[in-house]
């Protein structure tokens, strides 16, 4: 084989020989394969028991490794091994690549390939078909390139993020726990169970040097995190996450626009217009009325004519007070949230007006009970909108791999697609 070969199949250990037929094609499993053969050697022949450096041969032995595939093909390589036998202590050892773990079917850099596919959103079973491997073996992978999770007991980042998410059936709560740092954006662990007794047992692992370490903790108003403050972390501020405050105004006001919505007569001939308008153009009503375009006109064909946003929203409003007056509501708070207003925002919540329809009033009450974490949310700017970003993934990943049962095996792949497993401590 020669050298261009050998870097073409990653092949280029010293230790490893072929000669002139290094490959033959061969049925395994019903398949043909590439069979590439040779022989494995140690130069050093060092012993590895005592250091000692005059071994002696001591017969050889075969292994067969799984390669990455060849132009579709699966590929192994053959080889014979040589065994050694020290002088000095009598102990016996054979030759080894780093191509190959010992002990190992597959070569590394196989499995390398089979764990890049991991990150992506395929199934356990798509991969193994991909590679011509079994699940097991890429379950394998899995754990082999993940194990070393094991959280630091002795840091904790100044500002952490905590939320939950559903999780798998073996967890018995069905919903999970994730914290990560904010500023990092780096998981920092994942636990089955969110209540909050397993969590002060957790977070008490932790050094105390590390717990006072913690100032802030960003969560969104679901979460009761907030008893972690006493024991766990004396030295926290709650901090509600900014993302979750705008997403609640807005699914608030949207569940009044489709009660609004839906007490319109669908089959009169005006209001069933009314009631697909204000069905289609939901986004714009949600957009900040300041960054609405006045100057451009567009054509609108659920009017038939061209108007510009301004003009649209004026006609979606005047079809129920009622929306309007909320709408100018969520206007002034979504101007107190981007002025960092959080006097007048809070303000605004107590004296919601009672011509707004109850349940509506009632969901911005929830402002005023987190209202420390509402005014540190406007003090500082932390969000855990990234972590929003990984729950959607976890969902992704759920879906592919239709419910992973193995919570353990869950939470490797989300390190592993989150890259965080090849870092050292
Ligand atoms: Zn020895």
């Amino acid at each position: 084989m020669d050298n261009n070969t050998r870097k073409l199949l990653n092949l280029t250990d010293d230790s490893l020989i072929f000669n002139e037929n290094w490959l033959s094609r061969e049925a395994r499993d019903n398949r043909s394969v590439n069979m590439i053969t040779g022989r494995l050697v140690n130069n050093d022949r060092q012993c590895k028991q005592c250091g000692f450096y005059q071994s002696v041969k001591n017969g050889t032995y075969q292994t067969i490794s799984q390669l990455p595939e060849v132009e579709r093909r699966p590929t192994y390589l053959k080889l014979q091994r040589e065994r050694y036998l020290c002088r000095n202590c009598g102990s016996t050892f054979s030759a080894s690549t780093s191509l190959v773990d010992d002990y190992c079917q597959i070569s590394k850099q196989l499995k390398y390939q089979i764990a890049f596919d991991l990150k992506e959103n395929r199934s356990r079973k798509e991969i193994a078909q991909f590679h011509s491997v079994s699940e097991n073996t890429v379950q394998r992978v899995l754990f082999s390139f993940t194990n070393n999770h094991q959280p630091n007991f002795n840091f904790l980042p100044t500002a952490l993020c905590l939320d939950e998410f559903s999780s798998t059936s073996d967890c018995h709560t069905g919903m999970s726990f994730i914290c990560a740092d904010v500023t990092s954006k780096k998981i920092i662990d994942i636990l089955p169970d969110r209540r909050l007794h397993k969590l002060v047992s957790y977070f008490m692992k932790y050094s105390r040097k590390a717990r006072l370490q913690v100032r802030f903790l960003v969560m969104d108003m679901n979460a009761s995190y907030g008893q972690l403050l006493k024991t766990v972390f004396p030295n926290a501020k709650i901090v509600t996450d900014r993302f979750h405050i705008i997403q609640h105004i807005n699914r608030s006001f949207n569940a009044l626009r489709i009660k609004e919505m839906n007490q319109l007569k669908r089959h009169n001939q005006e209001e069933g217009k009314q009631y697909r308008r204000l069905k289609r153009y939901w986004k714009i009503l949600l957009k900040d009325n300041s960054e609405l375009n006045y100057k451009h006109f567009y054509y609108r064909p659920l009017f038939k004519r061209n108007m510009s946003s301004t003009e649209l929203v004026d006609e979606l409003l005047s079809y129920s007070s009622l929306l309007k007056k909320a709408y100018h509501f969520i206007q002034e708070l979504k101007y107190a949230y981007k002025t960092n207003d959080y006097v007048l925002f809070l303000e605004l919540c107590s004296k919601i007006s009672v011509e707004l329809p109850k349940y509506f009033r009632d969901k911005f009450k929830i402002f005023g009970k987190f209202s420390q974490g509402v005014i540190n949310a406007f003090k500082y700017s932390y969000s855990n909108g990234f972590l929003e970003g990984i729950n959607n993934k976890i969902k992704v990943i759920k879906r592919v791999a239709y419910g992973y049962r193995n919570f353990l095996l869950f939470k490797r792949r989300i390190f592993l697609i989150q890259n965080q497993v090849f870092q050292v401590k």
